[in-house]
């Protein structure tokens, strides 16, 4: 049987800037400098015995520095061929904030520039861009600040974004302000594994509410500024949760609190100022309930009968429930993020095609589905893992920077070129 997707709809793969351009200057380099050898060391206790002896190179600090990277930075215009190659007509990228502002107003035109011609070959190419103005990483100077936890960041955030605005003019429709406010916040200031470490619940919550704030304040600017000729989303990752033991009904109040803290939290917070809602999705959370667990209150113990190089619970039908989760907010929906880590390049092709199958599902029952993404286009540097998980429809020879087109890539190219799926 054949799935048609609509004529119109959005194909392509998303980076962001600090994973694959190299060379960057921000919180997150002086981060992995300073945690690089304390990260390879604690890598064996970490993962699985599997996992150590597949990616000997985790017990490496270079492994957590991000360096050069893929060197994206001045690949871009040959990476752009390959996606074009790929059939791709779309593609999401990351402007790095701390190349254009490394410090406070100092605004490098030439940076502004670089942008400009990313935009440009992407627009070449027939790829039509998503820009995401804020993945993660800030300018050492807004870090020394206080960083998200304090409110002035939204003010220099807004001012940053005006520079852009008026250099990227109407050659962008898609803006994506924030990426994954949840995770940001989640992962650097509750669980503290990413910069800046901290482990505080209520300065969580401040940061969050500041990368609302921000969100807001640019969705107001740009259509200011352009009227509805732009479409300005908020990105989210939104995990699918099910129980340990169905009828449970401790389990399923653990659920219910880690459904509102990942997903309906933010989403709440984010959709009233929201032209379209970007779905980052990648696993599920089989969720138990464990007084002083993980969680406070829960554990994710995942059934794991397909898991990707980075363990995580491989499930492609969550995207449909979360999908359907969102039908009531009653805006398109792009998918911005899809992936997994699989060196072998042995699940992804499925992987794909099986998430395509669910979403062509959620559509058929009435979510607005335009796009789809998938995570990544190239090998990059997956934050506090570093290098070792291959998320890339393109393999990256980290030595001579070679790309290699993995085969995955071509099934996904068909997938494009033809806009259905075979189920
Ligand atoms: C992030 C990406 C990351 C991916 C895989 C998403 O949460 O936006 O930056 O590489 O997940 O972990």
């Amino acid at each position: 049987m054949e799935l048609k997707f609509p004529e119109d709809f959005y194909w392509g793969a998303a980076t962001s800037s600090h994973q694959v351009e190299g060379g960057n200057f921000n919180d997150w380099t002086e981060w992995e400098r300073q945690n690089a050898g304390r990260l390879a060391q604690e890598a064996k206790a970490a993962w699985q015995e599997w996992q150590t002896k597949l990616f000997p190179q985790m017990a490496e600090p270079k492994n957590y520095l991000s360096g050069r990277a893929c060197d994206h930075y001045h690949y871009y215009e040959q990476d752009f061929d390959i996606a074009k190659q790929l059939n791709h007509n779309a593609h999401r990228f990351s402007v790095e904030w701390s190349r254009i502002e490394p410090e406070e107003g100092n605004f490098k035109q030439e940076e502004i520039e670089h942008y400009r011609q990313v935009i440009k070959t992407l627009r070449e190419r027939g790829l039509e861009p998503f820009v995401t103005l804020w993945h993660w990483t800030n300018p050492v100077w807004v870090r020394d600040m206080g960083g998200w936890e304090n409110k002035k960041t939204i003010y220099y955030f807004l001012r940053y974004v005006g520079k852009l605005a008026d250099a990227f003019g109407d050659d962008v429709k898609f803006w994506l302000p924030i990426n994954e406010p949840t995770v940001y916040a989640g992962q650097g200031y509750i669980i503290g594994a990413f910069p800046p470490g901290v482990k505080n619940i209520f300065t969580a919550d401040k940061v969050l509410k500041n990368l609302m704030r921000a969100h807001k304040e640019t969705f107001e600017l740009l259509h200011k500024k352009f009227g509805d000729k732009v479409s300005v989303g908020s990105v989210h990752n939104l995990h699918y949760h099910t129980l340990y033991k169905r009828w449970n009904p401790l389990d399923n109040l653990a659920k219910r609190i880690l459904e509102y803290i990942q997903n309906t939290r933010a989403i709440n917070l984010f959709w009233s100022c929201s032209d379209f809602i970007g779905l980052n999705y990648y696993y599920r959370d089989t969720v138990k309930f464990v007084l002083g667990g993980r969680f406070g209150v829960a554990d994710i113990e995942n059934p794991n009968t397909e898991i990707s190089d980075l363990g995580w619970d491989v499930f492609p039908e969550g995207i449909y429930y979360v999908l359907l989760s969102l039908k009531k907010y009653q805006k398109p929906v792009y998918i911005t993020e899809n992936g997994l880590a699989d060196i072998e390049d042995k699940r992804r092709a499925d992987f794909i095609r099986e998430h395509l199958f669910w979403v062509h599902k959620a559509m058929e029952n009435g979510v607005d589905v335009r796009g789809y993404f998938y995570w990544s286009l190239l090998d990059n540097f997956e934050w506090d893992k570093g290098f070792w998980p291959r998320f890339g429809l393109v393999e990256v020879n980290y030595q001579s920077l070679e790309r290699k087109i993995r085969s995955s890539a071509l099934v996904y190219a068909k997938i494009c070129q033809e806009n259905k799926i075979d189920a």
